[in-house]
């Protein structure tokens, strides 16, 4: 399973959380930072007047009620307020304006959420300690390839499929070195990468087991989530792996059975739409919560096709609220169809990310979380940019990066089978370093709780540029679509 870059950044879980990203006005948790100022305000003896600015991370969305969509990317709120109250709310985030009504109801809100900060709150110093945050050695994130060989050969895909199933002495190694570091996690996220993962469940399994009694032995939290292009995910292969804690899943569908085997089909040749849509529906059955993100990959070849295929969508899967869209662009990222691929320009995959999101969620079809995932502190960070995360190849070589596999400095070391690691601490730092420490414009940036400016490092290295997200981008229209799925959520709920 190989596309563009956000496709990975997006799959990861905040190590960092605040708070998580919420639609309501009134949602009672609140920031840390915030709260600590408001008690402050009411517990001193001496009388205290605090002068509330608006906060330089927030974001904001008029919404088609004329209501108004505010987001915080240090404490990860997001809130709408109606028309009505939009006018005030506005006159509150003026700067200057902020300390009108201190008391007002909707006032204390916006303080105990972040989108107000008290006068003195050194706001950049924040960002900086919640960067460092990423440096914490109680959460680790491994991408594990179980197999390097894949039963697809889609046309955009980058990967060169080198190597095949995962071998035994990276398996014990990697138990071992799970065993060893489990003592001081609170957190391990496992993601099942390949090649085609299912193509080595055993794999997938044998490892899972450990993890699981290794992480219940010392009380790590366990999350699992995997790619895979579904062909092999029959019902019964599913449920073994919700019993292994797997249950957040992306499956591509690139579009309508014709376009869609046109452009992922299997190696030597076939079909392979009927098979993974039959898969799909045969998931439905299970009385048990999992997750599936129908990733849609286009470009200017199959995006036509891709919006006609949105009511088709619905009808297979807009009963389930597990299923949930997820559209993504083409992008060029080192495969040998690089120069061939028709990707759109960057105006057009701006516009038809959210136009296809939008239409989705009017056809009665949840988009996916990692949209909202990616709004969260440190959300939008790639695993690549994070010191606590690796990716291990099938035979043990460790990675920064999932994309540039052959790329010199993202060869970082080994793994041995006594868990030891092999590890070039200056290749280390080049990926975790080449963020918002050096460039100024992301230290300015509204976003950079959420990005850190590391959206993608591999994307800076090779361009020069920084990797802002689509989520920043537009990021109207990404509160606005999170709008439209909460408006969708409530008329379903009546
Ligand atoms: S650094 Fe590599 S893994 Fe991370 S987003 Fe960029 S291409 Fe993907
Ligand atoms: S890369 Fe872009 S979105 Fe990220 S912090 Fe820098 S300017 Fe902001």
């Amino acid at each position: 399973m190989a596309q563009d870059e956000s496709q990975h950044a997006s799959q990861q879980l905040p190590t960092y959380k605040l708070q998580q990203a919420s639609l309501e006005p009134t949602c009672s948790k609140a920031c840390p930072d915030s709260d600590k100022e408001t008690q402050h305000q009411s517990s001193n003896p001496v009388q205290h007047v605090v002068q509330w600015r608006p906060s330089r991370f927030n974001a904001q969305a008029q919404v088609d009620d004329d209501g108004l969509v505010l987001y915080n990317s240090y404490s990860g709120a997001i809130a709408s307020f109606s028309a009505e109250e939009r006018k005030r709310v506005l006159s509150w985030l003026h700067p200057g304006e902020a300390d009108m009504e201190p008391d007002h109801e909707i006032y204390k809100e916006l303080r105990e959420h972040g989108f107000l900060v008290s006068a003195d709150t050194d706001e950049l110093r924040r960002a900086q300690f919640l960067h460092q945050s990423m440096h914490q050695l109680d959460a680790m994130h491994l991408v594990l390839l179980v197999t390097e060989a894949c039963n697809f050969r889609c046309n955009y895909c980058y990967e060169y499929f080198p190597r095949g199933n995962m071998r035994s002495e990276v398996i014990k190694g990697l138990m071992a070195y799970i065993e060893q570091r489990a003592k001081t996690l609170n957190v391990l996220n496992i993601s099942w990468h390949g090649g085609e993962p299912l193509l080595a469940p055993r794999v997938i399994e044998q490892l899972s087991e450990s993890f699981i009694e290794v992480c219940d032995k010392y009380d790590v939290v366990y999350h699992a989530e995997i790619s895979t292009n579904g062909y092999y995910l029959t019902r019964e292969l599913f449920e073994q792996l919700l019993d292994l804690h797997i249950d957040r899943y992306m499956i591509t569908l690139d579009g309508p059975a014709e376009v869609h085997n046109a452009r992922r089909g299997l190696f030597g040749g076939g079909d392979t739409y009927e098979r993974i849509v039959s898969n799909l529906l045969s998931l439905k059955q299970v009385d048990r919560p999992f997750e599936i993100n129908i990733r849609v990959n286009f470009d200017n070849s199959n995006l036509e096709a891709v919006h006609s295929f949105i009511p088709e969508l619905r009808d297979l899967f807009g009963d389930d609220e597990r299923f949930a869209v997820y559209f993504r662009p083409v992008g060029c990222m080192g495969g040998e169809n690089d120069l061939t691929l028709p990707v759109c320009d960057a105006r057009t995959k701006d516009k038809e990310i959210w136009a296809l999101n939008e239409e989705a969620i009017q056809a009665g079809l949840p988009v996916s979380s990692f949209i909202k995932d990616i709004l969260l502190p440190t959300g939008a960070i790639c695993y690549a940019a994070k010191p606590n995360s690796m990716v291990v190849g099938s035979d043990g070589r460790l990675y920064k990066c999932s994309v540039a596999f052959e790329q010199e400095n993202n060869q970082l070391g080994r793994i041995h089978e006594d868990g030891t690691l092999d590890v070039d601490m200056d290749k280390l730092a080049l990926w975790t370093t080449s963020g918002e420490e050096t460039d100024a414009n992301c230290q300015a940036c509204f976003f950079r709780p959420s990005c850190q400016g590391n959206h993608c490092p591999l994307y800076r290295m090779r361009t020069g540029n920084r990797p802002c997200s689509y989520e920043k981008r537009q990021i109207k229209q990404v509160l606005r679509t999170i709008w439209l799925q909460s408006v969708a959520c409530e008329s379903a709920e009546q």
